[in-house]
């Protein structure tokens, strides 16, 4: 039978390990470089407690094979839960999703004037000249009062760029009401009586999000996958336009597995940098100005049983360096362990930032008095704090990525046997539940002879291009 090597165990890649056993036309192994599944998408325990990697939440808006692939493989572990948040906006709390009665009664009035205004004075805001950007687009979409305090500075924070310097693709892709009408839509679907059965609520399992691709590898296993942890892909091989095999490192040792079929779902930067022989030069250049945002996750062990009853704040304003605050505990209503519960707090951060080198304890207090300077002092003692550090939390649409990415992507798509997918191959903002669509695209592309539909790929490639991230 013909072997599919899949490189990455997030959700892309232990989707297409499930989804490639299950269907029979290969057989598959996974290389992973961590010691577990999951990827962004794991968790790990802290004191008793699941911790994800940032709030994550398994949206209702999945789509209905995805969602009953990862019923069927959690069970009755997948919680459904109501969301309660709360966002930071102008020095109010407001209940987040938002909810009318809370923003007429809580917003400054004349902030809800403002925004009142620019609904009705859409038809006459002009469009604006010369090349669109995020800003523009959304200036003129929302209006400035929308714009100007709460996404400028909430997408400044998270890509450290001005929002004239993003491109317009992530007005689309990024924020799923990109119109007043939208987000009054989204607004009034709170209303009991225009409220949809599962407007306000998610998914959840209860040993954490990373209980998802825990359940799906063990069903891949089951189903005659392998899949080698902490096994490291180094290089890719290739020649005459073809793959030929991945090398590895585990340990001391670097393994060759010979293959002609290599699906990747690691980083395109990190793909392109591990061909061999090289990329030619525009392909390593065009990687070499594509960037991601990193991360810093900071977990405060806190001795209390509960910090709060929300289960995140968001905190869209530039003067706050966090962007959310999540109580993992919240997320399954769990009461255990007692007397102790976890704050995480996403700080996103680059390597070569100052607040990147600093020790897991500076973070630590340097986030007690981001809290503070909000109104949530930390008053219970803080046992420990950890923190985790990722370097690919969300691909940075600039805008010249579009050029370069694509540059990236036409040269892996002319090598025959390799293939890129998921949030990180494809460059994409997804959810995890749009991982994993990738992957079962890609399977359904696979013919039984060994063949890969590569006009099929393209239409699904589309459809991947209308993923709108849910928060
Ligand atoms: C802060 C934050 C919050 C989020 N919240 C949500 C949410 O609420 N709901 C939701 O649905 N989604 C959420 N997401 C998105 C979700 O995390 C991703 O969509 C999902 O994890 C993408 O899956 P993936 O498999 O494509 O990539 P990843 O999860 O990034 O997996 C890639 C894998 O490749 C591995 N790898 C990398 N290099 C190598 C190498 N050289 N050799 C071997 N393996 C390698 C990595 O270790 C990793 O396991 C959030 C993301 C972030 C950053």
């Amino acid at each position: 039978m013909q072997q599919v090597v899949v490189l990455g165990a997030g959700p892309a890649g232990v989707g297409a390990g499930l989804m490639l056993a299950q269907s029979g036309k290969a057989s598959v192994k996974v290389l992973e470089r961590a010691q577990q599944v999951g990827g962004n998408s794991g968790s790990f325990v802290l004191e008793g407690i699941h911790c994800d990697f940032g709030s994550h939440r398994l949206h209702p808006a999945s789509e209905p094979h995805i969602l009953a692939m990862i019923q069927d493989a959690v069970g009755p572990d997948l919680l459904w839960r109501p969301r309660h948040g709360r966002i930071r906006l102008k020095g109010r709390w407001i209940h987040f999703p938002l909810k009318p009665v809370d923003l007429l009664l809580r917003l400054p009035k004349g902030f809800t004037a403002q925004l009142l205004w620019d609904a009705a004075t859409k038809p006459f805001r002009r469009a604006p000249s010369g090349e669109p950007t995020f800003a523009s687009v959304l200036h003129q979409g929302l209006g400035p009062a929308m714009s100007e305090n709460f996404y400028y500075p909430y997408m400044r924070k998270l890509w450290a760029l001005p929002p004239e310097e993003l491109a317009v693709t992530l007005a689309t892709r990024r924020v799923s009401g990109s119109s007043i009408g939208k987000i009054v839509h989204k607004i009034l679907g709170q209303v009991p009586g225009f409220k949809k059965p599962q407007t306000g609520g998610f998914f959840f399992p209860k040993k954490g999000f990373g209980q998802i691709c825990d359940a799906l590898r063990t069903k891949a296993e089951a189903h005659g996958a392998e899949f080698l942890l902490e096994a490291s892909v180094t290089a890719i091989e290739h020649a005459d336009g073809k793959v030929k095999a991945v090398r590895f490192r585990k340990g001391e040792t670097e393994t060759r597995v010979e293959t002609d079929k290599i699906w990747s779902s690691l980083p395109i930067t990190s793909l392109v940098s591990f061909m061999d022989p090289p990329a030619p030069v525009p392909v390593a250049e065009a990687a070499s100005r594509i960037r991601f945002r990193g991360m810093i996750l900071i977990y405060l062990v806190l001795e209390q049983q509960q910090f709060t009853e929300y289960d995140a704040h968001y905190f869209p304003e530039y003067a706050v360096p966090i962007s959310r605050l999540s109580e993992p505990k919240n997320y399954s209503a769990s009461t255990e362990p007692n007397g102790v519960t976890v704050l995480c707090a996403e700080l996103p951060c680059d390597p070569h930032e100052p607040l990147w080198s600093l020790s897991d304890d500076e973070l630590g207090a340097k986030l007690c008095d981001w809290l503070a300077g909000v109104g949530l002092p930390v008053t219970a003692k803080v046992r420990r704090t950890v923190t985790r550090r990722l370097g690919y939390a969300y691909p940075v649409y600039d805008r010249n990525f579009e050029g370069d990415l694509a540059v990236m992507d036409q040269w892996v798509e002319s090598l025959e046997g390799l293939l890129t997918f998921g949030r990180q191959g494809l460059f994409a903002h997804d959810n995890t539940h749009h991982a994993l669509a990738t992957a079962h695209g890609a399977v359904d592309c696979l013919n039984a002879d060994g063949s890969f539909d590569l006009a099929k790929w393209r239409d699904y490639r589309r459809i991947f291009e209308t993923h709108v991230v849910e928060d």
